[in-house]
């Protein structure tokens, strides 16, 4: 692998948030990922998983969840 100026462990929201954070530095962060999709934790859960947070609380930078931000939006 080349050098690379910052690497970010695990691409769920906290490593996707971070690496936007890092972009808008001027950096250009690498995400390592250990399964084949950057999704995070959720979709290995249970089907019917239900987020506590409404969506206006749960969106990534840059990315929101759009609609209507008070729902609680489900696993997918
Ligand atoms: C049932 C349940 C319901 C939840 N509901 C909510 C909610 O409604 N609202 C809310 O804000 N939070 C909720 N949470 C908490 C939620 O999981 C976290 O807010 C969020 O998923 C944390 O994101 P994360 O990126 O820190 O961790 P994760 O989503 O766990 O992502 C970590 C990523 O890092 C990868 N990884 C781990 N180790 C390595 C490694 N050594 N090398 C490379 N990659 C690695 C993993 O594969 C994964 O993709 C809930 C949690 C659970 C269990």
């Amino acid at each position: 692998m080349d050098r690379v100026e910052v690497a970010v462990i695990g691409g769920g929201q906290s490593g996707l948030s971070a690496a936007y954070s890092l972009l808008e530095e001027g950096l250009r962060p690498v995400i390592l990922e250990a399964s084949e999709r950057a999704v995070g934790s959720w979709p290995q859960y249970y089907d019917s998983l239900t987020l506590f947070s409404p969506a206006r609380y749960s969106s990534l930078p840059g990315v929101s969840f759009g609609g209507d931000l008070d729902r609680y939006p489900h696993r997918g």
